[in-house]
C-alpha cells in the first residue's frame, strides 16, 4: 500500500517520517489506530494538551478582536492564567500590524530541486497551519508560533524541526494573497517561536533565498523518497528511546511499557490535532 497522490504533507507528518519511517507508515499510510498509551502519566499529558489547545483558542479570539475580559473568563487553570498574562504583557515584539491572521492554512505544491525543476511533483502538496501571520504587505511577513511546552527547547532543536523549514517555505510559496497580491520574498520572512511559559525568550529565525532553495530541494527530495516506498514494512528507527513514547510500540515489538511523558511529543501531537482544519485555498 502506497501513499495516494492527493496526500497533503505537513510539518508533523514529515517530522514523523524523519523520526521513524515505520511510524509514518502506520499513522498515515495504514491509518493504524493507536493501540497503546503513549506515555505516562496519561492524565498529565492530556492536561497539557488541553491547556495548549485552549491557549491557542484564546490567542485566536484575541486576534479576531474579542474583548480581553470575555476571553479571560474562560481561563481558570493557574498555568493558563499565567500564560494569558504573559501573552498580554510580554508578547512577541515589533510585529507588523497591517495584516493579522490567526489559524490560517496555506498549501503549496512541491517542486523538484532547481536542477530538475519542471512543475508540481506528482500532485503532492505541502500544507502549513499558522497560529498567527503578521504582515506589512510588500515589506515584512512574520510567522508566530505559540508554544506551551514547560521546558523551552534550544535554538538548535527548533532549527532542526521540520516546522521551521516547512512554515517559512510554504509562506513564500503560497502567501501572495495575504501580501496584497505580491509574492513574498524569502528575505521578508521571519519566524518567531513564542513560549507561553518563557515569554521574554522568544526564538527568532530569519529567512533568505539560499535557505529557501535548500528547503525546496530537501522537502521535494524527502517527499519523493516517501512516495517511492513500496515495501510492506517501512524502516524502523534505530533510536529505540523514541519507541518508549510511541503508541505503536506493541506492534513493533519495542516494549509494552509507556515512557514518562516527553513534552516534545505532546507538542507534536498537539500540532497534529491543530492541523486538522478545513483548508483555506489561496
Ligand atoms: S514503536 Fe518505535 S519503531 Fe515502531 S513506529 Fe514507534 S518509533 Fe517507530
Amino acid at each position: 500500500m502506497t501513499l495516494p497522490d492527493s496526500f497533503h504533507f505537513t510539518q508533523s507528518s514529515l517530522q514523523d517520517y524523519l523520526d521513524c519511517p515505520r511510524r509514518f507508515q502506520l499513522r498515515y499510510v495504514l491509518d493504524q489506530p493507536w493501540p497503546a498509551v503513549e506515555s505516562e502519566p496519561l492524565i498529565e499529558r492530556e492536561r497539557l494538551a488541553d491547556l495548549g489547545r485552549r491557549f491557542h483558542q484564546m490567542a485566536q479570539r484575541h486576534t479576531v478582536g474579542l474583548p480581553v475580559e470575555q476571553i479571560a473568563a474562560s481561563a481558570q487553570d493557574a498555568d493558563l492564567v499565567r500564560w494569558w498574562w504573559n501573552y498580554l504583557n510580554v508578547p512577541p515584539r515589533d510585529l507588523p500590524s497591517a495584516v493579522r491572521r490567526a489559524e490560517v492554512t496555506l498549501t503549496a505544491p512541491l517542486y523538484l530541486p532547481p536542477a530538475q525543476r519542471g512543475g508540481p511533483r506528482g500532485g503532492h502538496r505541502l500544507t502549513a497551519k499558522y497560529d498567527l501571520l503578521a504582515l506589512d504587505p510588500g515589506r515584512r511577513a512574520v510567522i508566530v508560533d505559540w508554544k506551551t511546552e514547560r521546558k523551552r527547547p534550544t535554538r538548535a532543536q527548533l532549527a532542526a524541526r521540520m516546522q521551521t523549514s516547512v512554515y517559512r517555505y510554504v509562506l513564500v510559496e503560497a502567501g501572495t494573497a495575504l501580501n496584497g497580491g505580491h509574492p513574498i520574498e524569502p528575505e521578508q520572512v521571519t519566524m518567531v517561536y513564542w513560549f507561553a511559559a518563557f515569554p521574554a525568550e522568544p526564538e527568532v529565525f530569519p529567512y533568505d533565498s539560499a535557505q529557501h532553495a535548500d528547503d525546496a530541494a530537501f522537502l521535494s527530495g524527502l517527499v519523493e523518497e516517501i512516495a517511492a516506498r513500496t515495501e510492506a514494512e517501512w524502516l524502523k528507527t534505530d533510536d529505540t528511546k523514541r519507541c518508549h513514547y510511541c503508541t505503536y510500540r506493541s506492534l513493533c515489538d519495542r516494549g509494552t511499557t509507556a515512557g514518562i511523558g516527553d513534552e516534545t511529543d505532546v507538542e507534536l501531537d498537539l500540532d497534529i490535532e491543530l492541523e486538522k482544519v478545513e483548508e483555506i485555498a489561496y
